[in-house]
């Protein structure tokens, strides 16, 4: 199973994603995780992504599309995988396309989680993040067991410095202007699954599970 997620930053994306990789056996891919762990180990793709990541834009194609796809070759993604945060652009989209046509195969499903701007703004400031799993919490909505611990792996959790609220503004924009055109470019694919993503977090992935079986 080869799925794409959509939606804007805070939609609900990575949680799902997790929850999603877990069912299938897949591996769950998110670009920002990696570009965060590159940011992270000093690596110089991640002091290019940074300045980006920072402003609230996108990291540019020619870095992110290499990189997305060097991940999917890899022997763990054979039986598919769950894209979190890529494709962000129409030009990441077609790359994606182009090199799963030369393997004659192709994304199954494009689940798009749909959730209002007002929503996101709130929904942001509670967020925090695993930086050793990848694991999502919000400290009302999806709150740890322990407070300010990974329920999966015990590591501390942190706040992400690009969720401070100016940035988020620059997200949403972000997205609006160059994401959003994904939705239809995937339905036109005849791949595109919309769940509403204001549910709570167990009613959103039985709707996704729903849409993917
Ligand atoms: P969110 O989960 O809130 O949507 P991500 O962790 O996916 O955020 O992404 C964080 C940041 O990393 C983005 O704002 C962007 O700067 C960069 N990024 C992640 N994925 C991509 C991508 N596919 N193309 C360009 N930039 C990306
Ligand atoms: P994305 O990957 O799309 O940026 P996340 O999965 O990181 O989104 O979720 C953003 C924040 O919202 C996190 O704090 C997460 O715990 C919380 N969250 C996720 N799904 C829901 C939901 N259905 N209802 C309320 N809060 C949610
Ligand atoms: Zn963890």
């Amino acid at each position: 199973m080869k799925i794409v997620m959509l939606g804007a930053p805070g939609a609900g994306k990575g949680t799902q994603a997790l929850n999603i990789a877990k069912e299938f056996g897949i591996p769950h891919i998110s670009t920002g995780d990696i570009f965060r762990a590159n940011i992270k180990n000093q690596t110089e793709l991640g002091m290019k992504a940074k300045s980006y990541m920072d402003k609230g834009a996108l990291v540019p194609d020619d870095i992110t599309i290499g990189m997305l796809l060097d991940r999917i070759a890899e022997k763990d993604c054979e039986n598919g995988f769950v894209l979190d945060g890529f494709p962000r652009t129409i030009p990441q989209a077609e790359s994606l396309k182009a090199a799963l046509t030369l393997q004659n195969t192709a994304i199954d499903h494009a689940v798009d989680i749909e959730v209002p701007d007002e929503v996101i703004t709130t929904r942001m400031g509670g967020r925090r993040s695993c930086p050793k799993c990848g694991g999502t919490y919000h400290v009302v909505f999806n709150a740890p067991k322990k407070e300010g611990i990974c329920d999966n792996c015990g590591s501390e959790l942190t706040q992400r410095a690009d969720d401070k609220p100016e940035t988020v503004l620059e997200r949403l924009k972000t997205y609006h202007e160059q994401t959003q055109p994904l939705i239809d470019f995937y339905n036109k694919e005849g791949v595109l699954d919309t769940v509403d993503g204001t549910q709570k977090p167990d009613e959103v992935l039985k709707c996704i599970l729903g849409a993917l079986k």
